[in-house]
């Protein structure tokens, strides 16, 4: 097998790609299978660390349209990526994988604080960091967490996995028959185009840090494989 092209990278993972075929929540079924593709790549030495977003159990925007203060709302989607962010770690554990769970609001008991030369240490040793709790603060996105954590901690990219869609496309794939994938597009392109690869705050932190992003499907268990061995899957955003 090709040698890794990353020595750390960092994974993005939704709400929605621990959800399984579920309507709520993690299913254990679908944590087994993302733990196991991330074990794979691991075992080959590339230093791993984790964003977990909330949408499969609450999103701030939601609660803030149903007429609640949107800060108030923020700190409750926050706190949602601690419970995606444990179970993820005990299906890592089990398979065998050490890890940390650092967050980004204190919840001394269940997981360290966000402190980065710490997460740095422990990529260093192998072990898994998952960073839970996004930024800390309200009106901003996981995905703005996993942008300002890779660039914090070195990663040399983001492997964004998506579900149900290969990558990016000129359209929304599950409302245009006519959408097609972009294998390859700049930061400065998807951003004028409004294309649906991250949140615009997050895309530009990546494109001001000259961030690569390998956006994929995450479906497809062998693909974070691929992404590591060099082959080309879904979209590149550089
Ligand atoms: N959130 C926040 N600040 C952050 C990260 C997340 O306020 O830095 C809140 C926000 O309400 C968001 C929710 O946490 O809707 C869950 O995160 P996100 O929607 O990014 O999850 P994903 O779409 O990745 O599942």
């Amino acid at each position: 097998m090709a040698e890794p092209v990353f020595k750390r990278i960092l994974l993005k993972l939704s709400g929605e790609s621990l959800m399984g075929s579920r309507d709520y929540g993690t299913d254990p079924e679908r944590l087994r299978a993302v733990a196991t593709s991330i074990k794979a790549i691991h075992d080959r030495g590339v230093e791993i660390a984790i964003v977990v977003g909330a949408g499969n159990i609450y999103r701030g925007m939601k609660g803030a349209a149903a007429g609640m203060d949107r800060a108030t709302a923020d700190y409750m989607g926050m706190l949602a990526t601690v419970l995606n962010a444990l179970p993820l770690q005990d299906a890592l554990e089990t398979q065998g994988v050490h890890t940390r769970v650092q967050s980004a609001i204190k919840v001394e008991e269940v997981a360290e604080p966000y402190i980065r030369r710490r997460a740095m240490r422990h990529l260093e040793k192998g072990r898994v960091v998952i960073f839970a709790a996004g930024t800390g603060n309200p009106f901003f996105t996981t995905d703005t967490a996993a942008a300002l954590r890779a660039v914090e901690i070195h990663a040399e990219a983001i492997l964004m996995a998506k579900n149900g869609v290969e990558g990016v496309y000129t359209a929304d794939p599950r409302e245009d028959p006519e959408a097609m994938l972009i294998p390859e597009i700049t930061h400065m392109e998807a951003l004028q185009r409004g294309l649906r690869v991250m949140d615009a705050t997050a895309l530009t932190l990546c494109m001001e840090n000259r961030l690569p992003l390998h956006v994929f499907n995450m479906d497809d268990e062998q693909n974070i494989e691929r992404i590591v061995s060099g082959e080309r899957v879904g979209t590149l955003v550089k």
